[in-house]
């Protein structure tokens, strides 16, 4: 392969009054860096025209038309990332999807006033949509549909990080069923549109894919209870998106299983350059131990990830660092942040996949 490395970042967006500031993040920031790759996310932050209930933000047609034609004259591919399965609201509280439409929810008996601070994440963390009920498919569809036509973009992220309730046994269409079936399923679903319809791109977060107790990792990064088996149930033309945000005395070796399964994918660091650069360093030795192995997948580059709300000044202080290429080891926040993009886009400026 020729093709360049994937430098990405990741940004969230919900608010339309952003719109310049990104561009000019873009333009005067993330380009000359290099950064070809730029996965929005709106989760559920997107003015849609399809489903204005399920609307939560002020972005929409208008700022993403804009934000595209700026990207495409600067060379960065714009992906949007619309949250699938997991994650429909934060915690106890529900998205506008589960409350509309209570036959979707996958824990109906969990109620929003719960108590976060006194609950383990482990015990109840958030909202899933049910595995079985593909009716809710009629509201996903045509919500990612307009915002991939509306960014005339041709690959999108589907999230899929974090799913603990699936399976549920108070889910009268889930109870029993198998985990890692259920998983595979939701990913087949929207693999079949994405790719097989409407022959887009389709990425998602790695985490659930992940044996943890096999890689030694916590049960965040990685799965514990048997979702992982997912990994041999869904298509490898699948771009994973492998996050990791501490270090790891036993390195990375799930990035190596995944491309002995023939998979592309790319590591995701966050907030902090001593733990960015090792997830790096470590994802280039799996890569050539893949390459000297003759496995078939690619480690195709690195996204850095970004997990505070876009807002102007937000995006301010992370263009003044990108420009002043900031190397912040002590500093997480938009300084940490910064000071990973610059580190993956120019240790990638020579990569080839
Ligand atoms: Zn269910």
């Amino acid at each position: 392969m020729t093709e360049k490395a994937i430098r990405a970042v990741h940004l969230r967006v919900k608010d339309a009054g952003i719109t310049d500031k990104l561009i000019q993040y873009m333009k005067d920031g993330l380009s000359p860096l290099g950064v070809n790759f730029l996965c929005l996310e709106f989760n559920p932050g997107y003015n849609y025209r399809c489903f204005p209930e399920l609307a939560d933000g002020s972005f929409g047609k208008e700022h993403a038309r804009k934000v595209a034609l700026a990207a495409k004259e600067c060379g960065i591919r714009i992906v949007p990332l619309f949250m699938c399965f997991g994650h429909q609201g934060w915690r106890f509280k529900k998205n506008a999807l589960l409350k509309l439409h209570p036959e979707f929810d996958e824990t109906p008996h969990i109620p929003e006033d719960g108590d976060p601070e006194n609950t383990p994440d482990l015990e109840f963390y958030c909202h899933s949509w049910c595995a079985s009920n593909d009716d809710v498919y009629k509201f996903v569809f045509p919500r990612i549909d307009e915002i991939m036509e509306d960014f005339g973009a041709d690959c999108v992220h589907v999230g899929m990080d974090e799913v603990f309730s699936l399976a549920d046994e108070n889910c009268p269409r889930c109870k029993g069923k198998d985990r890692a079936e259920l998983f595979a399923r939701t990913v087949n679903i929207l693999h079949d549109h994405i790719v097989k319809v409407k022959g887009w791109k389709m990425m998602m977060w790695a985490d659930r894919l992940n044996n943890a107790e096999k890689f030694g990792y916590h049960e965040w990064e990685g799965d514990v209870w048997g979702t992982w088996r997912a990994l041999d149930m869904i298509p490898n033309d699948i771009l994973l998106a492998d996050w990791h945000y501490e270090m790891n005395e036993k390195g990375f070796p799930g990035i190596e299983a995944f491309l002995e399964k023939g998979f592309t994918v790319i590591p995701a660091g966050w907030q902090e350059l001593k733990q960015a650069r090792f997830l790096l360093d470590e994802a280039l030795k799996n890569a050539k131990s893949a390459k000297e192995k003759g496995f078939s997948g690619t480690m195709a580059g690195m996204m850095i990830t970004c997990w505070r709300e876009a807002e102007n000044e937000l995006l301010d202080t992370l263009l003044e660092s990108v420009k002043a290429r900031e190397q912040n080891e002590d500093e997480k926040g938009a300084h940490g942040v910064a000071s990973s993009v610059v580190y993956m886009a120019n240790k990638l400026k020579d990569y080839i996949p």
